[in-house]
């Protein structure tokens, strides 16, 4: 299997059990997924220093996991670490971030930092009181570059005088391979055929609070552990059977893993791009054929962008 040298980033989940909780975040699967497994739920500083020393320099460290980061008070102090010698990249809610953490952050070469926006129709557990407006307006004009966004329809109403002149970027939510329901039909059909994904190359696992390790940011069920950094090298992730096993549902359908249920991963050849793409397309249109028409070009979009092969 010609797999190409891992990872450019990893994911750090440094607790379990987010208090955001929100709606689109498979939150209960990985709460009762990761209870089987260990019973550590805040990543210790110790464990975090350990696991990172054996990542390569050249592997970028992204604070953002299958939880809000920044709910382990420790979570500034492992960023300040893990700087020395990699990129960093956050993604946060600031639930759990102080002011004083947002002035460590801002004296630090971060490469991307996200701010996930709470929404008004309330799908985020996200307290805006004054300290989150204080933190708000601290972040906005300190050196940070931020990339703002929020998950569904609408930004929440009180902070749009706090992010005036900012560009807010709106983003779509899903199923998370298959570990939250949602109606739609592309997101509940189990793909055929050839697929692909750039993660399925070891680009983008994640360290749980234990130092195990899973294959992605949409493992919430942790179904495939790749091993556990405390333990095992880092090569050595990416060539357990769990690992493999995954890579090689791209071309075996017979394995139900989760990159199946993904909005992810991408048709590869023509019988896939039919099955996965067209055919469910085609299904939703026919409940409306008059937009059947209006929606060819976003079939013929989505039929050419599905082809994209990772390799
Ligand atoms: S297809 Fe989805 S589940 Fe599979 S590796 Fe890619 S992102 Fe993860």
């Amino acid at each position: 299997m010609n797999l190409r040298p891992p990872a450019d980033y990893i994911e750090i989940t440094t607790n379990i059990g987010c208090p955001n909780n929100c709606t689109y975040c498979p939150q209960g699967r990985l709460i009762q997924a990761y209870k089987k497994i260990s019973d550590v739920n805040r990543m210790s500083y110790e464990l975090f220093t350990k696991c990172i020393d054996k990542v390569p320099a050249k592997t970028n460290i992204l604070f953002s996991g299958l939880s809000e980061a920044w709910f382990n008070p420790d979570c500034t102090r492992m960023l300040v670490y893990a700087q020395n010698k990699h990129k960093i990249l956050v993604y946060t809610t600031m639930s759990g971030m102080s002011i004083e953490d947002i002035r460590i952050l801002e004296t630090l070469p971060l490469e991307e930092f996200h701010l996930h926006l709470p929404t008004d129709e309330n799908t985020e557990n996200i307290a805006i009181d004054d300290d989150y407006l204080q933190k708000l307006t601290y972040l906005n004009e300190s050196r940070i570059k931020v990339t703002y966004s929020f998950f569904g329809l609408n930004l929440k109403k009180c902070l749009e005088p706090f992010l005036k002149g900012k560009k807010v970027l709106k983003r779509d939510f899903h199923s998370r391979a298959g570990n939250i329901y949602l109606s739609k039909i592309f997101e509940n059909r189990r793909k055929k055929g050839k697929i692909d994904c750039e993660l399925l190359y070891g680009k983008g696992p994640v360290l749980l609070p234990n130092g195990d390790v899973v294959l992605c940011c949409m493992d919430y069920g942790l179904e495939y552990i790749l091993g556990n950094l405390t333990r095992n090298s880092w090569v050595e992730l990416f060539s357990s059977q769990a690992f493999l096993k995954a890579c090689r549902s791209r071309t075996d359908s017979s394995i139900d893993s989760i990159c199946r249920r993904c909005i992810q991963s991408q048709d590869v050849g023509l019988q896939s791009r039919i099955n996965n793409t067209l055919v469910p397309l085609l299904m939703l249109y026919m409940k409306n054929p008059k937009s059947l028409f209006k929606a060819m070009g976003k079939i013929v979009r989505r039929l050419v962008n599905s082809d994209k092969s990772c390799k």
